[in-house]
């Protein structure tokens, strides 16, 4: 099925004579980058021709409750990638769900005549520009964050909050009730519409699903406009569509996310392993016991001698004796990371229930470290590296990550390549690896996952050293990842990316599979001038010229 806005020209002759579809001019040609261009050539986009400002100035004459500026927006022209800017005409900073949907229809009322696309921006945390609108509108989702979140207690406990509320604020405001939300990111400084817009995963998702299965109700703006409020059962198509659809069929306005019982404390342990196949054989038994860790995580050390000294500031080891004894090397080694759950009063039941499933685990017995700390200071563990890099300059430079779901029956043949031949010295950030149970993700969401009841989330968390033509580089990095997608396509690996990125519509139909057809009618259906979000580039808004 072709793109919506041309199958509405297949279906409308007289349109055809009229209009000259510029699919090409939507999207500027720097989405295209090649591994082998430097960051130099990667250049914010030239204001917006004299047409385009008439159509954007005619935003100023809409009544808001917030406003718009049409000035130094370069902020939204950037996001946690640093690889991609596109300048928008116009930020939105909406005050109230009504000045969205008052913006959005404006826009889907000029019809074709305009150029303009809208993109929600959570927090910006994308990586390929896909919260941008190259001269579109940007609308600023936190500023919506005023809207008040309702915490509801009872049975089946809830929580209302913005679409772009961040997961740090919802947890501090669940805590008073002695509640949070069960499913997570490793990292809280993202919004509810940034992160249920992909599908949310974290070391919860093998027991409770990614946050897209915990959430109860959405409250949606269309693209033509229109507020809809939607759930399992009400406007179902919607509900599912939005979730893990990549801000394609409307922007959340609201969630209702579900919560569970919150603990105090947690047990918090790594180990490690020399063999690849011992550590995914226990992380997959692990995630299929009774009464296992509340968080199941894992992730790949590529030669990092006195890795264990660095850990002990947070951990301490099990027999520090032996703990002293053991040297990494510059080995691979693979980390198992786990956290149990608990309250003051029941350390004891703990303990138990903690060596119960470690001795069932083949790790290296020298290398089990603990720490104890309290459930908020785990959640928020990565805000805390967030801020050392911060102070030493090294948080807003070129992030070129990859994100795999890997099936469970190629995972060895993946680990093989990718960390046997191709990143062999340096990953030049964190890989994480862990597996999660198909049948508590709910599959009637746009997310695409492999055919398998276990897969592993596989993500390369990549920085890359501005200015740098070394193997720390971005040109050097982007190689590298082009080398690993290779693999995964030449090997038949049956790999879905998680935060995909592509390029072409045919990409992203190889992407969606069978369920191609079915994302393709929702944006028909949801937003049929393919108006939000644009720096995904799935769809391409069609114009005419005269
Ligand atoms: P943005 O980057 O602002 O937006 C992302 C996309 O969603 C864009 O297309 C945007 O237009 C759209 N969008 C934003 N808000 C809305 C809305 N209200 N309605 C509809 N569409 C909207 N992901 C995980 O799953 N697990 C992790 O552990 C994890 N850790 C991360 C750690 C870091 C440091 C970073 C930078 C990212 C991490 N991510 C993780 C990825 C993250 O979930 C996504 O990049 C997410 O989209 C970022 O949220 P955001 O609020 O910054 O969204």
């Amino acid at each position: 099925m072709g793109s919506p806005p041309l199958i509405f020209l297949k279906h409308n002759i007289i349109y055809l004579k009229v209009f000259i579809i510029f699919f090409l001019t939507s999207v500027p040609n720097i989405t295209n980058l090649r591994p082998n261009q430097s960051l130099a050539t990667l250049k914010v986009q030239r204001p917006p021709s004299l047409n385009s400002t008439n159509i954007v100035s005619s935003l100023e004459t809409l009544s808001l409750d917030g406003y718009f500026s049409f000035e130094n927006n370069h902020h939204a022209a950037k996001d946690f990638g640093n690889m991609y800017h596109f300048l928008p005409s116009a930020v939105l900073h909406p005050k109230s769900v009504q000045d969205i949907s008052n913006t959005i229809r404006h826009i889907y009322e000029m019809g074709s005549a305009s150029e303009l696309t809208v993109a929600a921006r959570g927090h910006g945390h994308s990586t390929q520009g896909q919260a941008q609108a190259h001269q579109g509108v940007v609308i600023n989702m936190e500023s919506l964050q005023k809207l008040e979140m309702q915490v509801h207690t009872g049975k089946t406990p809830y929580v209302d909050v913005s679409g772009g509320e961040l997961w740090i604020n919802i947890l501090h405001e669940t805590l008073k009730h002695g509640l949070a939300p069960k499913s997570w990111t490793d990292y809280l400084h993202l919004t509810v519409g940034g992160t249920l817009s992909n599908a949310g995963i974290s070391g919860q998702a093998f027991q409770h699903g990614p946050q897209i299965s915990n959430v109860y109700q959405l409250e949606v703006v269309t693209g033509k406009g229109e507020v809809v409020t939607c759930s399992e059962k009400k406007n179902t198509d919607l509900f599912y569509g939005v979730l893990g659809g990549l801000g394609q069929f409307g922007i959340i306005t609201r969630a209702r996310i579900s919560l569970g019982p919150a603990p105090k404390m947690v047990k918090w342990i790594r180990v490690l392993y020399s063999e690849f196949s011992i550590f995914t054989k226990d992380q997959e038994q692990l995630i299929s016991s009774e009464n296992s860790f509340d968080y199941i995580e894992g992730f790949i050390i590529i030669n990092r001698t006195g890795l264990l000294n660095n850990w002990r500031s947070s951990f301490r080891p099990k027999d520090p004796v032996q703990a002293n004894q053991f040297s990494s090397d510059g080995r691979t080694l693979y980390c198992l990371e786990v956290v149990k759950h608990f309250n003051p009063d029941d350390t004891k039941t703990v303990n138990q229930s903690m060596e119960n499933l470690l001795s069932k685990l083949s790790y290296i017995p020298s290398t089990l470290f603990l720490s104890e700390v309290p459930y908020v200071e785990f959640l928020d563990r990565v805000h805390v590296s967030e801020k050392k890099l911060q102070a030493k300059g090294l948080y807003e430079i070129p992030h070129p990550w990859l994100n795999f779901f890997v099936p469970k029956s190629r995972i060895s043949d993946f680990a093989e390549e990718i960390f046997g031949n191709i990143l062999t010295d340096t990953s030049n950030g964190p890989i994480l690896i862990y597996p999660v149970n198909q049948s508590k993700w709910n599959n009637k969401t746009s997310l695409v996952t492999p055919d398998e009841d276990v897969f592993y989330l596989v993500a390369f968390l990549t920085s890359a050293m501005p200015s740098s033509t070394g193997t720390d580089g971005l040109a050097h990095i982007l190689t590298q990842n082009k080398r690993i997608l290779d693999f995964c396509a030449t090997a038949e690996l049956g790999i879905k990316q998680y935060l995909p990125h592509y390029n072409t519509q045919e990409e992203w139909q190889a992407h969606f599979g069978p369920r191609w057809k079915v994302f393709a009618q929702r944006k028909l259906a949801y937003d049929p001038l393919a108006i939000l979000a644009p720096g995904q580039k799935i769809f391409r808004k069609a114009t005419r010229t005269s």
